[in-house]
């Protein structure tokens, strides 16, 4: 055990509230008088069957979910949409549109044409000499003619860039968003959306629930000769239990909706999340190019702050420096180098300020 206090800054699976942590704790052994572990119960016992309908009203409540959407707590991560989408919305389609503003919506780009009918169309792409720096807006997207849907990616956790203000045109589209890295983070239209999905293990909670929002009228779709367990509709008729659900991640995210609840809700955490972006892009600009940030101002990621020093011994020496402080997960991602500091919802506001001292120290011993 160690004394020190841990700033956890990684990218996911990521910092969870301590006090949902300690309430997992106390509920251990025993589940409310259970005498059982969450873990230890069916899935289909009265006590599981209400941890999941709580988390659903809470996830619906926080993001005002529309009546005419279901909400399924499924498994695979977000890596598993990038083909269950397709198989589920491509049926009898031409052509599926995708956005690609960075490492995750250009992974999805590959993965959705395999086993679909439907050929992948890129609507825009802003790659620029092998580097992301923005994401192509709405206006500059090149829809297909019978696109069974546009996906896109709302924050890119690997380039830290983010749609400050999302997309909304269903007329001339679905939109399919990859929300892993910023759900509940800011209020959102889901009207907007025909399809939202998101691996928990970001701003929610463990790793092994996916979340899917997904609007009623699509669900007709899918293929028929698409196997069951990767249908919405098999999950869908059984209350969200075809087979074994994550049961004790799905409790795990319960526990972070209430929690988030009591927070004053997706608001109230955004004003605290701008506020905690705000004091680590100040510090960047106000380092004189000592930080740089390689995102256009405008494109900023809100919960995924990259920066690099002025070559990569020092990046190296920050992280190294910064993890005998406690400052831990700052490494880049692999392919980017540098650093990236994750801010979700989880990250308090006294951790980040605790981060832009030792930015602020470090750049004092080594400019
Ligand atoms: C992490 C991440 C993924 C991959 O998620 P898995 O749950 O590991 O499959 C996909 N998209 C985005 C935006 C992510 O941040």
């Amino acid at each position: 055990m160690t004394n020190q206090t841990v700033y956890n800054f990684s990218a996911g699976p990521a910092v969870l509230p301590k006090s949902v942590l300690l309430q997992a704790q106390e509920e251990m052994l025993d589940y409310q008088g259970s005498g059982m572990s969450v873990m230890e119960m069916s899935h289909r016992g009265s006590i599981f069957m209400d941890i999941l309908t709580t988390a659903e009203q809470n996830l619906r409540d926080l993001m005002g979910i529309p009546s005419n959407y279901k909400v399924l707590f499924l498994q695979g991560g977000a890596y598993t949409q990038f083909s269950m989408v397709p198989l589920n919305l491509a049926g009898g389609f031409e052509t599926m549109d995708a956005v690609v503003s960075g490492t995750w919506s250009l992974n999805a780009s590959k993965q959705m044409g395999y086993l679909s009918e439907a050929k992948v169309h890129i609507a825009a792409n802003s790659i620029q000499n092998n580097q992301f720096s923005y994401a192509p807006l709405p206006e500059n997207w090149q829809i297909s003619p019978n696109s069974a849907f546009t996906h896109f990616a709302s924050n890119e956790t690997a380039n830290g860039l983010q749609y400050q203000q999302l997309p909304s045109f269903p007329k001339e589209t679905t939109l399919v968003c990859d929300m892993s890295s910023d759900i509940l983070s800011r209020p959102i239209n889901v009207n907007d959306f025909g399809l939202i999905y998101a691996g928990a293990q970001k701003n929610i909670g463990a790793a092994g629930a996916t979340i899917v929002i997904i609007r009623e009228d699509l669900l007709d779709r899918t293929r028929n000769d698409v196997p069951d367990i990767w249908r919405y509709q098999s999950f869908i008729k059984k209350q969200g239990m075809y087979n074994t659900p994550c049961t004790y991640a799905i409790y795990i995210a319960g526990l972070v909706f209430k929690w988030l609840k009591a927070q004053g809700g997706v608001h109230t955490i955004e004003q605290l999340n701008q506020q905690k972006a705000t004091l680590l892009y100040e510090m960047i600009n106000q380092s004189e190019g000592f930080y740089r940030n390689p995102i256009q101002t405008d494109f900023r990621s809100k919960m995924n702050v990259v920066f690099y020093t002025p070559n990569e011994q020092l990046d190296a020496l920050f992280v190294q420096e910064a993890e005998k402080q406690g400052l831990k997960g700052l490494k880049g991602y692999a392919s980017m180098g540098g650093m990236r500091a994750s801010i979700y919802n989880g990250m308090s506001l006294n951790g980040v300020q605790i981060l832009a001292d030792f930015m602020k120290n470090f750049q004092q011993k080594h400019q």
